[in-house]
């Protein structure tokens, strides 16, 4: 017979913003079950930066030292002329951050960060293989069901089911997120070209173009030992139905060919490519209805130029985690309320000037961003 299971809370999916509010609702005292659609996680070629501003909440969670000692510290974010080399901007990190943000800036494989946060997660609560299909709010509880036949009533629902999310869906209606009329190639490069070159390799190095095309080139570890870069150029359209397609060192040559010698050296250096579009969409005017809400890129996904936009998902899932705790999961209208008066002005902005990509270009003082702590600031 068919039965239906209870759980408190439902988190769905387990992406960066979906662990991170399984493990700080857990770490709150709340029986919460996360569903994850993929039945695995793979190391995806890939890096995230993360700031001082989200070190604070793996710090609330135990997971900061591990993440530190596998992370690069750059010292320096610099902004540099993609022809010339010259310096636009350097953004002081390292011991500074430390100092006046209160945390580390790292960045990181993000397959290595996702397994840390995965790892630490209870096994018994964490469901891979289970893809949300419907759901259905009823007078005390959301009845969710999923692919592989299981259904399960949940008291809550968090949609951490990134951009394409069924829970935004539900709320909204469908309407498929945008083109944004940008891609990104992203590679791991060969280290032992890279070496050969001779030349110096900064830990965090964001070069500029015309346009705003841009390299973004960084140490995702420790030891400097493995160096990535993500690109951001300008297209006419995307027209493939996958997430990603292959690129190549030759189309790197045609887009940024005859750059900087580092430039040229790092395109020189890349074996393998991959093309990703860059899809967006409007701020929502609903971040949660009844049982549901939502989180990270299922409620404000962005173009990702100012390295934020895991971080607003981690973000959120502590002020959430918190307004759980404060207010109590009986007042969940209240609670939802807190949560998005206290979110949604700053994840809106970040929104605005990462789709803008002007962050750190210039000299600026991004203290609002990094020195900012989601486990204690003021709930609105
Ligand atoms: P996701 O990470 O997309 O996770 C959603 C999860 O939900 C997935 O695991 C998915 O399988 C699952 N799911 C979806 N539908 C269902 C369903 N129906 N049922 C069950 N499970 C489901 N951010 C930073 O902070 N710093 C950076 O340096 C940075 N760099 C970036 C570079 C690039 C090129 C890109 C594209 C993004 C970058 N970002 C960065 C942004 C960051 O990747 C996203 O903002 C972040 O992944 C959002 O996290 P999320 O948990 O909201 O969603």
């Amino acid at each position: 017979m068919d039965t239906i299971e209870r759980v408190e809370i439902a988190v769905i999916g387990a992406g960066l913003g979906g662990a991170a509010a399984a493990a700080l609702l857990d770490q709150a005292g709340f029986s919460a079950h996360t569903f994850e659609q993929a039945p695995a996680f793979d190391r995806l070629g890939a890096g995230i930066h993360i700031g001082p501003n989200v070190m604070k909440i793996f710090r609330e969670i135990g997971l900061d030292e591990t993440l530190s000692s596998i992370g690069s510290h750059p010292d320096h974010w610099f902004s540099r002329d993609g022809n010339t080399g010259e310096y636009l901007s350097e953004i002081r990190l390292g011991d500074f951050a430390r100092k006046e943000y209160g945390a580390p800036y790292i960045t990181i494989h993000r397959g290595d960060m996702h397994a840390v946060q995965i790892d630490a997660l209870a096994k018994d609560r964490l469901h891979f293989d289970h893809r949300l299909t419907d759901i259905e709010e009823r007078e005390d509880h959301v009845l969710l069901s999923f692919a592989n036949g299981r259904r399960v009533a949940a008291n809550l629902v968090i949609g951490a089911d990134g951009i394409n999310s069924a829970i935004r869906e539900k709320l909204l209606g469908p309407e498929k997120p945008r083109f944004s009329g940008w891609v990104g190639h992203r590679a791991l490069v060969n280290m032992d070209r890279l070496r050969a070159s001779g030349l110096e390799f900064e830990a965090c190095v964001k070069w500029w173009w015309e346009a705003s095309r841009h390299i973004m080139a960084y140490a995702t570890k420790r030891d400097r030992s493995e160096y990535y870069y993500v690109t951001g150029v300008p297209v006419d359209g995307w027209e493939h139905d996958t997430p990603f397609v292959e690129s190549s060192r030759e189309e790197m040559e045609a887009i940024f060919g005859g750059s900087h010698p580092v430039v040229n050296a790092l395109v020189n250096a890349t074996d393998h490519v991959t093309k990703w579009p860059f899809w967006n969409r409007d701020p929502l005017n609903l971040w949660s209805r009844g049982r549901l809400c939502l989180l990270g890129d299922a409620c404000h996904p962005m173009r990702p130029h100012m390295a934020q936009g895991a971080c607003m998902a981690i973000e959120d899932a502590a002020v959430l985690t918190r307004c759980l705790t404060e207010i109590g999961e009986s007042d969940y209208a209240e609670v939802f309320r807190v949560y998005e008066n206290t979110r949604r002005e700053r994840a809106t902005k970040v929104q605005a000037i990462s789709n803008a990509n002007t962050w750190l270009k210039e000299p600026e003082d991004p203290a609002w961003v990094y020195a900012y702590d989601p486990m204690t600031v003021a709930l609105a």
